[in-house]
């Protein structure tokens, strides 16, 4: 059977209160399987470690069937002062400053991933997956994410396995809220995906706190997962990768 992975990013107890809403719709529409992207310290504010009341949450979530993923740090990034052209464009207005990965130099990289790991480890599930905050990572990071021992990566356009495969090419829907026009071509990007997205052996949906929110986003979400759901699994990334991802040396996926 075909597979729908369903991801809800950033989770942190800044957003529990959306993501629970969330992950209690998906249920009730018949997901009770995804990834959790999961955030230690959202902007410095939320440790995670410290908050007794969202262990308990993000645990019952976890041992009724999502997968733990880690979703940087922090999540924001510290601009530098020497930003410029480019850089400054993707970091801090294409992403409103949240990709923390972008250019950590590696032993920055390793040292919050291992604080991460440690944040998160009193989960019963081990942590295989690491997400960049706003699909940023940069060379040094991604090879601090690799030594570190994580199994694989996803960005927009892949799934990223660093066993044996190198990219499950497959583009997530994905929604923006943050302005109105923004709003309005997400929704018109999505349809478009959707159809081109209908035949392919993986639909990924990425749900952030704000969709539930914007009720033309959230509508159009559900509709998706509903209609997904007619003829695909809901798994998390991990069990895709186990049950659909043959190990090859080669480039493998669906969808450029
Ligand atoms: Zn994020």
């Amino acid at each position: 059977m075909r597979a729908l992975v369903v991801s809800v990013h950033d989770v942190s107890p800044l957003t529990q209160a959306n993501c629970d809403k969330i992950i209690e719709a998906l249920r009730s529409l018949g997901v009770s399987e995804g990834s959790l992207l999961i955030i230690p310290n959202h902007h410095s504010k939320a440790p995670v470690r410290d908050n007794a009341a969202f262990k308990n949450w993000i645990s019952d979530r976890v041992q009724q069937g999502y997968e733990p993923v880690l979703h940087g740090y922090y999540h924001a990034r510290t601009p530098k002062p020497t930003d410029a052209g480019i850089t400054k464009f993707t970091t801090q207005v294409y992403t409103a400053g949240e990709g923390e990965f972008f250019d950590l130099d590696r032993d920055e990289a390793i040292s919050r991933l291992q604080m991460g790991i440690e944040d998160l480890a009193f989960l019963e599930r081990k942590l295989n997956g690491f997400v960049a905050p706003a699909w940023l990572l940069g060379y040094e990071a991604e090879a601090a994410v690799r030594k570190v021992g994580f199994s694989y990566i996803t960005n927009v356009g892949s799934v990223k396995v660093f066993e044996g495969v190198h990219n499950y090419y497959s583009r997530s829907l994905v929604w923006s809220t943050r302005a109105p026009w923004r709003r309005m071509v997400s929704l018109a990007w999505n349809q478009g995906l959707i159809s081109r997205l209908r035949d392919k052996p993986l639909l990924r949906i990425g749900i952030h706190p704000a969709d539930c929110e914007i009720p033309a986003v959230w509508s159009h979400v559900k509709s998706l997962v509903t209609a997904a759901l007619q003829d695909r699994q809901p798994l998390s990334y991990e069990k895709f990768i186990a049950n659909h991802v043959k190990p090859t040396s080669v480039e493998v996926g669906d969808s450029r």
